[in-house]
């Protein structure tokens, strides 16, 4: 009886004779009998071996491995035996081809799968983070193909109105009253003249509810892998404000050196008639004084709008009462009202509103205030200051209410926006810088306040700054009524 047996066994092909040979021929081996052969090698484990037949596995052509067949009885197996071991080793040698193509096709598939799922997240966070970009940006920004628009962010659609789908063309939508569609289609051309260039132009555009606005446009072009064109980015900018501010710059500058050229004209006359006429000296002296007064306040403010556009405004804030400042300003502003024949007057609460702030600051915002309302207001009419206290039912805030009311000219309601910006003027005819409210506004601010206005032109105005109470601690509350305090 023949003896089969699996052993687990790991031969050195070099030094083991019938296997080098094997690898060497690629054939298989038969060895009927081990004692008739002399190059037989004998390891531990292998001693009951008879007789044998090894075919080598080759995949690829190379030997991977054998195929044995091993028995205890002598001359089991012979030279016929060899070709089908062979073949059996062929298919095997097949068989591991196959599923190491597999092992290897399935890992390549998973390394695919792998790199386009980071790919996908990759792409997924930039077109996120660019959505975010657009999203955020407060200019317009229209993407074309062609002329064929594709994409318009949110800023674009706030600014003129329009949403996508409600686009035609490339800017026809936006053409002005004021350009005719071949001006505007010349203006296009020009706009994608020139390969991977930037383009800028300033245009006057009109939203869909027929307002129009000064527009800056920023137009870079997209080029295919050839350099080719295939579209653009227009970057779409309101520079309507801008414009009104430039404007009134330049006004501001050629008024304020008129203002400034004045003033020192009139001094070098005064000094000069002050030395002609020492007799009349109390006349120029007087004058001397309105001179150098208006040219200091126009300093004054000058370096104020400096100070808060950098940023380096000092204020001092300390507990105060606000009825005496009020009161200070009436005292001043009193002979001017009557200088206008204007009457001025003042309701004070009795109960002492205290607030943590800069006095001369608050003095500031009050004379503003009321010069303006007797620059503004024509002879014969009232302006009228309310100091009252202010409760927030929802917030529980406290707050001082300043109110200074006018029966002047009043402002138009196409003016309100602007009045509290730097250099806006509504009329040119009173003297004055146009900074005023705009250094008013931004006191308030720092003392954490706010100004509102109330305007009917030709009846006049009403500016209300609210401005938080200090938060009375118990050492405050009691000295300012006589009581003492003991800690417990
Ligand atoms: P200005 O130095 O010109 O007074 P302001 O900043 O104080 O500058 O005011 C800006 C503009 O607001 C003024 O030019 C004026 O047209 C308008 N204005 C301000 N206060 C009043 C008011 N009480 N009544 C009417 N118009 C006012």
């Amino acid at each position: 009886m023949s003896h089969c047996a699996r052993l687990a066994l790991r031969l050195p092909v070099a030094t083991t004779p019938n296997m080098r040979w094997m690898v060497e021929t690629g054939q298989p081996r038969v060895v009927p009998d081990v004692s008739a052969y002399p190059d037989w090698v004998e390891l531990p484990g292998t001693e009951w071996i008879r007789s044998q037949i090894s075919a080598p596995i080759r995949v690829n052509g190379e030997v991977i491995g054998f195929l044995n067949l091993d028995s205890n009885v002598p001359n089991r197996f012979c030279d016929a035996d060899a070709e089908p071991i062979q073949s059996f080793a062929n298919q095997a040698a097949a068989a591991i081809r196959n599923a190491d193509l597999y092992d290897a096709l399935r890992q390549q598939a998973e390394d695919l799968e792998r790199r386009v799922e980071e790919r996908t997240a990759e792409l997924e966070q930039e077109r996120a983070q660019l959505q975010t970009i657009l999203d955020t940006m407060s200019e317009g920004v229209i993407y074309d193909e062609k002329l064929s628009v594709r994409y318009i962010n949110r800023a674009l659609t706030e600014l003129t109105g329009y949403r996508i789908d409600e686009w035609k063309g490339f800017l026809e939508p936006l053409r002005s009253q004021s350009m005719s569609s071949d001006e505007l289609q010349q203006m296009v051309h020009s706009l994608y003249e020139g390969v991977g260039s930037v383009h800028k132009r300033e245009l006057r555009f009109r939203r869909k509810d027929g307002t129009e606005f000064d527009a800056h446009l920023t137009c870079t072009h997209v080029l295919n892998s050839d350099g080719d064109v295939v579209g653009a980015v227009t970057v779409v900018r309101d520079v309507s404000q801008e414009k009104v501010l430039e404007r009134q710059k330049a006004q501001f500058v050629a008024y304020a050196s008129h203002e400034l050229r004045t003033p020192i004209t009139n001094l070098k006359t005064r000094l000069y008639l002050m030395r002609q006429q020492p007799e009349r000296m109390e006349d120029h002296w007087q004058i001397l004084e309105d001179v150098t007064e208006r040219m200091r306040r126009l300093v004054e403010d000058l370096l104020d709008m400096s100070r808060f556009d950098r940023g380096t405004i000092s204020i001092q804030r300390r507990n105060v009462i606000l009825q005496p400042l009020v009161r200070d300003v009436v005292r001043v502003q009193q002979p001017e009202a009557e200088r206008k024949n204007l009457t001025l007057v003042c309701h004070l609460p009795a109960d002492p509103l205290r607030i943590f702030a800069d006095p001369e600051r608050i003095v500031q915002v009050v004379t503003n205030l009321v010069t303006n309302a007797i620059n503004y207001t024509p002879a014969g009419g009232n302006v009228t200051i309310d100091v009252m206290p202010a409760w927030d039912a929802e917030s529980g805030d406290q707050s001082a209410i300043i109110a200074v009311e006018d029966t002047g000219i009043g402002i138009d309601d196409m003016h309100l926006p602007y009045i509290f910006q730097p250099f806006y003027r509504v009329g040119g005819t009173i003297e004055g810088t146009g900074l005023g409210l705009s250094i008013t506004q931004q006191i308030v601010e720092l003392h954490g306040g706010e100004i509102t206005v109330d305007s009917v032109p030709g009846q006049g105005s009403t500016f209300r700054v609210r401005l938080p109470l200090a938060s009375v601690s118990p050492m405050t509350a009691l000295s300012g009524t006589g009581g003492t305090f003991h800690r417990p």
